[in-house]
């Protein structure tokens, strides 16, 4: 439960960029009755209420803290198809037929976010198109073979970089090739998550700011949902408190491991940073715990983030550690001074994916979209509110990723083992050329 509810937002890039005073909604203070509650203001909870209003739904939405305070408003900002757990590993599970409507749900998610910031005139987000995914060592023919396969199963076209072409782009010892996405974009996510509630707002949702959902209990027609000082009637509840999920719901909790990550943000120095990154396309790179970095504030100063963690560190101590990095992939960045780091916590299911559905209570989930959010949330938010309108059983497709027990601390310790692993095994494969 979150005890002390704040108006105030983490010190992210983002957040300086935003007008000083973003309107704080008044927290709920008396009893009211809706069609449906919403708990949690990140993008999955928004996107379900954007969704659900503009269908002429009552939306209530609560949130502990502010609008997008969470990993939606201090993430890279990186919007590209796929999930956490990647096709391969999709298609273990499920076969390849499912796999693959999955993988076209995430490109409908990539279309959802680029559709709203155009529909809604979200200019504040400032998308910018393209995503380099490069690698760090000999991939062969793997990339083209890639690029090949997504052309022929999705009609989704990227193209193939080799080193030389990938020169254009950076300028670093360290990559062999790359494929680049121009259907992928990157953009500012608290600028799109405030737009998103706006647009809610306008359709009719009603947000309640520093307002936790305390208790969840059954009651006649649905449910009633209590906060410090109100209650909530709804036909449906929509669960979608992502890394920061509390023991609201223990079957949700035991579910999921919250991992800290990391972003930092360098100082600006316009020629220095153009001697190594001259694109605008966003890059991110094949380790698997990746790295993943861009231009920000009009190529001015670099966004890049990355590492794990499954406590929350010092940022400044993990800022030491991204600008090594950044160094090791650039040695020309290594007078580039950090600005300002911070932190956010993903939610991880055991199995990678994210969980969406329904409990065998009647209770709405949308959460665990681990690293690879942004296509993520819009896409889930979407069939969930299907779902709910009774428009469409999509949500289902999600079923065969359901809430395992995450294993609790030593589930917690396997992460970082594994991330360690993953860490010694890039190391590994990147000494190998
Ligand atoms: C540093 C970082 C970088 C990332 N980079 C990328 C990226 O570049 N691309 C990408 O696709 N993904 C990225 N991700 C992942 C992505 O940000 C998340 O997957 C996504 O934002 C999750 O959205 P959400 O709505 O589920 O959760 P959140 O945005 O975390 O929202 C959950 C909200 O629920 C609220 N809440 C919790 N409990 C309660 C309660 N009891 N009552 C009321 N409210 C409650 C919280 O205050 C919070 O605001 C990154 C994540 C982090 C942390």
């Amino acid at each position: 439960m979150i005890t002390t509810p704040s108006t105030d937002y983490a010190d992210v890039w983002y957040r300086r960029q935003a007008p000083s005073d973003i309107p704080l909604q008044p927290a709920l203070n008396q009893r009211i009755e809706t069609d449906v509650c919403i708990i949690g203001g990140g993008l999955a909870g928004l996107t379900t209420a954007y969704h659900l209003a503009k269908a002429g739904r009552q939306v209530a939405v609560v949130e502990a803290r502010r609008i997008g305070w969470g990993a939606s408003g201090r993430n890279g900002g990186f919007c590209s198809p796929g999930f956490s757990l990647g096709y391969e590993g999709i298609a273990a599970r499920v076969g390849a037929a499912a796999a693959k409507d999955l993988f076209r749900m995430s490109v409908e998610g990539v279309q959802i976010v680029a559709d709203n910031i155009r529909a809604l005139g979200i200019t504040a987000a400032n998308p910018c198109p393209g995503i380099l995914g490069a690698v760090r060592y000999n991939a062969g023919r793997g990339l083209a073979d890639h690029r090949d396969w997504l052309a022929r199963e999705f009609d989704y076209q990227v193209a193939h970089l080799d080193r030389a072409a990938l020169a254009e782009h950076l300028s670093s010892p360290r990559y062999h090739q790359a494929l680049h996405d121009q259907n992928a974009f990157h953009f500012d996510p608290l600028a799109y998550c405030l737009g998103v509630a706006r647009a809610a707002e306008a359709a009719g949702a009603v947000i309640y700011e520093t307002t936790s959902a305390d208790k969840i209990e059954a009651a006649k027609g649905g449910w009633t949902v209590t906060t410090p000082q109100g209650r909530i009637s709804a036909r449906e509840v929509v669960v979608t408190t992502g890394g920061y999920t509390d023991r609201l719901v223990p079957d949700l909790h035991r579910a999921f491991l919250p991992i800290a990550t990391y972003v930092m943000i360098s100082r600006a120095a316009p020629e220095l940073i153009a001697s190594a990154i001259h694109t605008r396309s966003a890059i991110g790179d094949d380790r698997r715990a990746g790295d993943y970095y861009r231009l920000v504030d009009d190529g001015k100063r670099v966004l890049w983030g990355g590492k794990i963690t499954t406590r929350t560190t010092e940022p400044r101590d993990l800022g030491k550690l991204l600008h090594q990095t950044m160094t090791d992939t650039y040695p020309q960045l290594a007078g580039l001074e950090i600005d300002t780091v911070w932190t956010g916590l993903m939610s991880y299911a055991r199995h990678r994916m994210p969980q969406i559905g329904k409990l065998p209570s009647g209770l709405w989930h949308c959460t665990a979209f681990g690293g690879h959010g942004m296509n993520a949330t819009a896409i889930g938010g979407r069939v969930v509110a299907e779902g709910i309108l009774g428009q469409s059983e999509r949500y289902r497709s999600f079923a065969p990723f359901g809430l395992e027990w995450t294993g609790g601390i030593v589930g917690m310790a396997a992460v970082q083992l594994t991330y360690w692993r993953y860490q010694a095994m890039d190391a590994w494969r990147e000494r190998k050329g």
